[in-house]
């Protein structure tokens, strides 16, 4: 991936994921990570090489094919939440159905049942102004979730969170996992991702390391 400017962000990056895995994207910044979850995700369309979701190419996709594709398939979590301040945790986790085509009368109800998934059933009507940064997060993750996507992709999750905070949104995305979504998370916490089945780290746009946590040590 060369970003205009010319900085090459990802170079020979081969990489296959798994319906099902928990994989860990490790690296210093400006390794190239958010630019991978950016390609992997279909944000960002490479400069040369291929993309695949579910054995299909995504850059023979038109836009509006592509945004079905990501609406369905694909849910995103941020380090800062994107919440909106003026919406309650409902109608924040509904907007995760706008593109999904799915009409307005079903939107709130599918979102309580997220917000139940991840626990906050109870802070439905609250809005994220009044919910701790851990709430904050859960409701993140319910929004990704409300689409019943099978690939969950979480940029630094946990990086605005305090270390237990973080582990209990850790602990969420595991049981998720084990639910049956595929999930790949950015994190700077060698111990996270020290806890996760599988580790890709980077450096300097070049994948150095695939593997368990034990592999390669
Ligand atoms: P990380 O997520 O590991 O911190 P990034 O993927 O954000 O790394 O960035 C990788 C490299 O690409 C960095 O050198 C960064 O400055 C550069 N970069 C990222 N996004 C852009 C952009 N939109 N335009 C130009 N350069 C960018």
């Amino acid at each position: 991936m060369v970003y205009p400017g010319g900085v090459t962000a990802l170079a020979g990056a081969a990489l296959d994921i798994v319906a099902g895995e928990l994989v860990a994207i490790v690296g210093p910044s400006g390794s190239g990570k958010s630019t991978l979850l950016n390609i992997i995700g279909t944000l960002d369309r490479p400069t040369s090489g291929t993309v695949r979701i579910s054995g299909q190419d995504v850059a023979r996709l038109g836009d509006r094919h592509l945004s079905a594709l990501r609406a369905r398939e694909i849910g995103f979590v941020f380090q800062q939440f994107h919440l909106t301040d003026g919406l309650s945790a409902t109608d924040n986790v509904a907007t995760g159905l706008l593109y999904a085509g799915v009409p307005r009368r079903h939107r709130r109800e599918r979102a309580r049942q997220a917000l139940a998934r991840v626990g906050l059933a109870h802070r439905a009507d609250h809005r994220p102004q009044h919910l701790s940064g851990g709430e904050r997060q859960r409701v993140a993750i319910a929004r990704a979730l409300v689409n019943r996507p099978s690939l969950v992709l979480a940029d630094e999750p946990t990086g605005a969170l305090d270390t237990a905070t973080g582990q209990a949104v850790l602990g969420l995305l595991r049981r998720l996992n084990e639910e049956g979504t595929t999930i790949v998370l950015i994190t700077h916490d060698r111990d996270i991702a020290a806890s996760l089945p599988r580790q890709i780290e980077i450096r300097d746009g070049r994948l150095v390391r695939d593997g368990s946590p034990a592999a390669g040590r």
